[in-house]
C-alpha cells in the first residue's frame, strides 16, 4: 500500500458502494465487507484531487476557529476586536477595537464557558427584542409565543408549530443583518413549516438580501463555533 499524506481509515460494512468522508483527523472510506483492497486503493486515487481539495479548506476553517488567547481576533456583531486577557474578577467589555476579557481562570475552557455566558446575556438583551419587533412589523406577534436561546450543535435556528423560536446564542458573533435574516425566516416558518418556494418568496419580501447572509454563514459561520 502507498503512503497517502493522510490519515485513512477503512470500515467495512454491509453496503455496495465506496464512499469518502473528510474526517477532522482525515479521511474515512466505508466499503463493502468484501471489498477487494486494491478496489479501495485505486477509488481513494482516483479521489485524491478532491480529497486533497477538501482538507485543505477543511484546515484552512480549522486555523480560523475561535481561539480565546491574547492577542488572537474574535468576531462580535460581524465585527473584529483584539482580544485582551487579563486576571481578576470575571468581567467582560467592549473598548473601540479590543474586546477584554477579564477573568479568575485564564484557562481556556473556563474562558470559553465564560464568554459563551456573556454572549447569552447579550442575546438576551439585544437579540430577543429584535425577534419581537421584527415580528411585529410582520404582523406575527400573537403567533410567537417564546424566545428561546441555546447553544446547539448544527442550527442556528429553529421553530415550532405551536410558535417557540429557538437561536443559537453565538449568533451574537454574526453581523446583526445576519440575525435579522435569521429571524425573518424563523418567523416565516410560522406560515410554511417547508423551505417551499413559497417560503422563500416569503422571505425575500421580508429581507430582499437575505442571500448574501446566508452567503456569510456558510463563509464565516465556523468562526464563530466554540
Ligand atoms: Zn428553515
Amino acid at each position: 500500500m502507498q503512503h497517502e499524506p493522510f490519515k485513512l481509515t477503512i470500515t467495512r460494512s454491509k453496503r455496495k458502494t465506496l464512499v469518502i468522508y473528510i474526517r477532522d483527523d482525515g479521511v474515512e472510506v466505508r466499503a463493502p465487507l468484501m471489498a477487494p483492497q486494491n478496489w479501495i486503493d485505486e477509488f481513494v486515487e482516483l479521489k485524491k484531487p478532491w480529497i486533497l481539495k477538501k482538507l485543505k479548506l477543511q484546515q484552512q476553517k480549522n486555523s480560523e476557529r475561535l481561539k480565546l488567547e491574547e492577542g488572537e481576533t474574535i468576531l462580535y456583531c460581524g465585527k473584529l476586536y483584539e482580544l485582551k486577557l487579563s486576571q481578576g474578577k470575571n468581567q467582560i467589555s467592549l473598548e473601540q477595537d479590543k474586546l477584554y476579557i477579564r477573568s479568575r481562570q485564564l484557562e481556556e475552557g473556563y474562558l470559553k464557558k465564560q464568554f459563551q455566558q456573556w454572549l447569552l446575556q447579550q442575546a438576551k438583551e439585544n437579540f430577543e427584542p429584535r425577534v419581537w419587533q421584527i415580528a411585529s412589523v410582520m404582523g406575527l406577534d400573537d403567533k410567537v409565543q417564546e424566545v428561546k436561546f441555546r447553544k446547539t450543535k448544527t442550527k442556528w435556528g429553529h421553530c415550532t408549530t405551536k410558535g417557540a423560536l429557538q437561536f443559537n446564542p453565538l449568533l451574537m458573533m454574526a453581523p446583526a443583518s445576519v440575525r435579522d435574516y435569521l429571524i425573518i425566516h424563523e418567523l416565516c416558518h410560522l406560515k410554511y413549516m417547508n423551505h417551499s418556494k413559497s417560503f422563500w418568496q416569503l422571505v425575500e419580501a421580508n429581507c430582499p438580501d437575505y442571500q448574501e447572509s446566508e452567503q456569510w454563514l456558510k463563509q464565516h459561520g465556523h468562526r464563530v463555533w466554540c
